[in-house]
Order: C-alpha cells, then sequence, then structure tokens
C-alpha cells in the first residue's frame, strides 16, 4: 500500500511536466516569479536526470506529455498557482521576522522550493516524503548542478537524503507520528512562523493518522499557516463521484483514499482543522476558478487547447478543496 501511495508522486510529476509543456505553467501575471527565468528549464532538467535514474518514472512522465489532456491541464494549473499564491503571501506576511520556515508533507517531486528559496533569504524549507521518494530526489538534486546551485551545497554525505544550510529533505512516513516530531523537532525552530503543506497527501492517510498529524503538529509550532489540497467524495445522495474514484483506484492501483467519503464536503473538511485551529478558510477549486482566476488569465488558458468539456471541468473541480487554516 505504502508503494502504491508513493507511485501517485509520478503522477503529480508527470502532470506538472505536462502543464508545462503546455504552457499553462509558468502562470502569467499572478506571481511575479512566473517570470522566474528557468522554471520551465529546471523542471525539464529534473526530467533529464529522471531519464537516467528511473525509467519507470520517466515513461510516466512521457505518456502523460504524449497525452496532454486539457483537464488534467487545469486541474494540475489551478492546483499549483493556488498554492503558490498562497504561499507567497504568507512569506510576505512573514518578512518582517528574521526566520521563516516552510513544511512541505509528502513532497514527492514537487520543486516549487527552489523558486521560494531563491526569493526569500530567511526561508528554511523542509521536504519530507517516503525514503524511496527521497532518495530520488535526493539524486538528482546532488547530481544536477542548476538545481543544487539554488537549494545550496551540500552540508552532509547522506546519500539519500539532501541538507543544505536552508533546505532539508528527509525520509519520513507520516504515519509515524512520534517519528515526525522527533526529526521536526530536531531539524525546526517551534517558535519560528511556519507553513505547512499538504498537496494531495491527507487523502491517502487513515483517519486517527491525519487527525493526529494535523493536531500534533498545529501544537507544535506557536504560530503557522496549513494549506491542504484534497479531492472530496460529495455529500449529496445522488453525487457518485468519490465512490466512482474509490473504485477505479482500487480497482488499477490498489490504492484507498481512506477519507474521502468522511471529509466529503469543504465544510466537514474544514472541521478536521477547525477543532485545533483559530480561522480556516475553504473553497472548491471550481469556487476558486470562478472567483480567483483572472479572465484575462482565462481568456490565456482557453487558448491553450480546445476544451469543450466545461460541465466536466465543474464537476471535477467541485470535488477538489484548497484549504487555509491558521493559527
Ligand atoms: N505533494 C506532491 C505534489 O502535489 O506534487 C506529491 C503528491 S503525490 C499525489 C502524494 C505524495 O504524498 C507522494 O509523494 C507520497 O509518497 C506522499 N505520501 C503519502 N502518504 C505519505 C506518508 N504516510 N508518509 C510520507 N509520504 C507520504
Amino acid at each position: 500500500m505504502d508503494r502504491a501511495v508513493q507511485q501517485t508522486d509520478y503522477d503529480a510529476f508527470s502532470c506538472k511536466i505536462s502543464a508545462i509543456n503546455k504552457k499553462y505553467l509558468p502562470c502569467q501575471k499572478e506571481l511575479e516569479f512566473c517570470e522566474m527565468k528557468g522554471f520551465s528549464e529546471l523542471h525539464m532538467a529534473y526530467v533529464h536526470r529522471l531519464k537516467s535514474l528511473n525509467k519507470r518514472a520517466f515513461g510516466k512522465v512521457q505518456r502523460a506529455v504524449q497525452s496532454g489532456l486539457p483537464l488534467m491541464n487545469y486541474g494540475t494549473y489551478l492546483r499549483t498557482v493556488a498554492i503558490d499564491v498562497e504561499c507567497k503571501s504568507f512569506l510576505q506576511n512573514a518578512a518582517s521576522n528574521s526566520k521563516v520556515q516552510v513544511l512541505n508533507l509528502g513532497c514527492g517531486s514537487d520543486l516549487r522550493m527552489i523558486y521560494f528559496l531563491e526569493q526569500y533569504p530567511h526561508l528554511r524549507w523542509i521536504d519530507l516524503d517516503f525514503a524511496e521518494s527521497v532518495s530520488l530526489k535526493a539524486k538528482i538534486l546532488r547530481t544536477e548542478e542548476q538545481l543544487k546551485k539554488v537549494v545550496g551545497e551540500l552540508r552532509d554525505a547522506s546519500e539519500t537524503e539532501y541538507v543544505s544550510d536552508r533546505y532539508f529533505l528527509k525520509s519520513c512516513n507520516l504515519n509515524n507520528i512520534e517519528k515526525v516530531l522527533e526529526l521536526l523537532t530536531e531539524i525546526t525552530d517551534p517558535e519560528v512562523p511556519t507553513l505547512i503543506i499538504t498537496e494531495c497527501v491527507l487523502c491517502y492517510m487513515d483517519l486517527p493518522k491525519s487527525q493526529a498529524l494535523i493536531h500534533k503538529l498545529i501544537s507544535l509550532y506557536k504560530s503557522g499557516t496549513w494549506i491542504s489540497y484534497d479531492p472530496i467524495g460529495g455529500d449529496d445522495v445522488n453525487d457518485k463521484f468519490g465512490s466512482i474514484m474509490q473504485t477505479n483506484l482500487r480497482e488499477s492501483r490498489q490504492l484507498e483514499l481512506p477519507t474521502l467519503m468522511v471529509f466529503n464536503s469543504t465544510k466537514k473538511y474544514a472541521q478536521r482543522f477547525e477543532e485545533v485551529s483559530k480561522s480556516t478558510e475553504i473553497e472548491t477549486m471550481w469556487q476558486y476558478y470562478v472567483r480567483q482566476v483572472t479572465q484575462e488569465e482565462k481568456n490565456r488558458l482557453k487558448s491553450l487547447q480546445f476544451l469543450d468539456e466545461i460541465e466536466e471541468l465543474q464537476l471535477i473541480f467541485s470535488h477538489y478543496v484548497l484549504l487555509k487554516s491558521s493559527w
């Protein structure tokens, strides 16, 4: 089961490369780092290394790029930009502090640390995932000079992780809360403002484990914000989205989404944070698309690929949420 969950990283990364390939990403105006020189090049450099290190993952990237479905590209664009915007807003608000830290839990091959580390000199970034994902990512970072330059020179000789002055890529099973706390107590400072990201991660965890993670980490850090992105099953009796998704994943990938039908609405998903956090906001990705994406950007997206399945876009986006919870 852990292996099936770990492999979902290749899906997420493949989708991102497809969205870059079709020019959905980087986004245009919302974020100044969209203009960042080398955004696409750095991702392509990562893919290039992946080719020599993990043929299976590389094959997945190739297939995703070839199929390049507009619905998938829209979804990847939206979740990436929505989380980046929240990250940027948190880091700007925290700019007056001498220190700030980001924990990307279940980071997979996500490379967003590269542009935030470059822009915020006081930032310490912690990426955590299963050992297999971490070891592959560490190997790529160690051998790809362009990426190494941004995350900083290696500070220790570990073959399977990557630690520099400001970047920590460490292996850890998030289900083992004692180990998570032990590791984070060692490499982070509970007094420093902390942003926690779980992008498509909590959905793979059992209910008690994911709730323990939320409760313990919110109690550990004095102040912070948690950004979480996940699918929700839907709470309407006629809504079959969640049950179809569960069956498909179980049959094709032996993957379980244990809480998809438990936290099946925005209200219920928010409640898991409201128990411990001071303020929580949540919206579906459809609401985000309608309210937050400018008309100019919507037109740009429309021009990239032909998309006539707008009802399907609405249906899918209504089953994904972005939550922001602060304490
Ligand atoms: N957050 C990344 C992104 O959105 O690009 C990766 C998302 S991928 C769908 C889910 C990631 O969560 C995988 O890399 C997986 O290994 C990680 N993950 C899920 N459960 C985990 C656990 N218990 N411990 C460590 N990592 C976990």
